[in-house]
């Protein structure tokens, strides 16, 4: 069986505190096990989620802010230490790769693992996974920072009842599919009559920025985005000046992108601890909770450290983009 879901292993921005590790994000999708911006504390975090380091395939850093990167150290060393068996490649801006280097040779120890740099080099490249292509996007932030997105293809799905009616089988099947139709007894039969499309799937991930068309074009379609909420709107003149977003922009990105389940996250310290809070006085989730849905009505889930979120199930038919031409434009 496989499974796509994200575990969240920490959602503190800057500090970590009592109840939110630094950031640290786990994405399984299948075989393909992506380890996001692991800040500090993150190889414990693993522990608590049940993560193994060996299931590790791929690691993508944001950008070189310490709550994003503080956590490689640990996690890099455990992989030659679990003895991991297969390459795991690594993801970051290519601009601050010298900071990659010194976390990667943070410490002594018996390097084992074979740990495969790919950095990012410019704004749009692409990298072929088992999973799909990952995309990644410069962002706004004081530092090179790039928002990634994992893009699984659009495919059609044979419909094998519909196939034995036509009486199509064999090296005919791969025929249909290569050409796109069959001639069949002086009849024609298509690809589009025998075959459904399967939608690929698609996920996100934008951290530090402030509002800018890569995020929208990260966000686009995506079946599970995880975006960071840093501030309230009541703070965005801040945000704007520090590069980051309020709740109520990311999910105003959300729900103009097509977006299906939103994930916010990287919190701020300065609006309190989770928990229950009273008419007079909402929690800080309350009021995160409250800002987004003043513009985003899909599913959405104030991010919580070690909570898991599926990815959706697949779409059932391929919808148009929501940049389509007559939907209404952003600045
Ligand atoms: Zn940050
Ligand atoms: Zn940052």
């Amino acid at each position: 069986m496989t499974i796509r879901e994200l575990a969240v292993l920490g959602t503190a921005s800057q500090v970590p505190t009592r109840h939110r590790n630094h950031n640290g994000y786990l994405l399984r999708w299948d075989r393909e096990v992506i380890l996001f911006d692991p800040g500090e504390g993150t190889q414990r975090q693993m522990t608590f989620a049940g993560i193994a380091a060996t299931d590790l395939t791929r690691i993508c850093v944001t950008h070189f802010h310490g709550d994003h990167c503080l956590g490689l150290p640990g996690v890099i060393q455990r992989l030659s230490l679990d003895r991991v068996p297969h390459p795991v490649e690594a993801h970051y801006p290519a601009g601050d790769g010298q900071y990659f280097g010194r976390l990667r040779q943070a410490s002594s120890f018996h390097e084992t693992a074979e740990l495969r740099e790919l950095p990012v080099e410019r704004d749009g490249q692409r990298f072929d996974t088992p999973a799909g292509w990952l995309e990644a996007r410069r962002l706004r932030h004081p530092v090179e920072t790039y928002g990634y997105r994992l893009v699984e293809p659009d495919e059609r799905r044979m419909l094998p009842e519909r196939l034995a009616a036509y009486g199509i089988r064999g090296p005919a099947v791969g025929e249909l599919i290569r050409v796109g139709h069959l001639d069949l007894d002086g009849r024609r039969v298509t690809l589009d009559e025998v075959s459904a499309p399967r939608p690929g799937q698609r996920f996100a991930f934008v951290m530090d920025t402030g509002l800018c068309d890569s995020v929208f074009a990260l966000a686009e379609r995506a079946d599970l985005l995880v975006i960071e909420s840093t501030f309230l709107d009541e703070d965005a003149a801040l945000a704007a000046e520090v590069g980051h977003l309020t709740a109520a922009q990311a999910a105003r990105v959300a729900a103009e992108s097509g977006v299906r389940r939103l994930v916010l996250t990287h919190f701020s310290q300065r609006y309190g601890a989770p928990g229950p809070g009273t008419p007079d006085r909402p929690s800080a989730v309350e009021r995160f909770t409250a800002e987004a849905r003043t513009r985003f009505d899909g599913d959405l889930v104030i991010a919580e450290d070690l909570i898991r979120v599926p990815v959706p199930a697949r779409r059932t038919v391929a919808e148009p983009l929501s940049t389509a031409p007559g939907q209404p434009s952003r600045p």
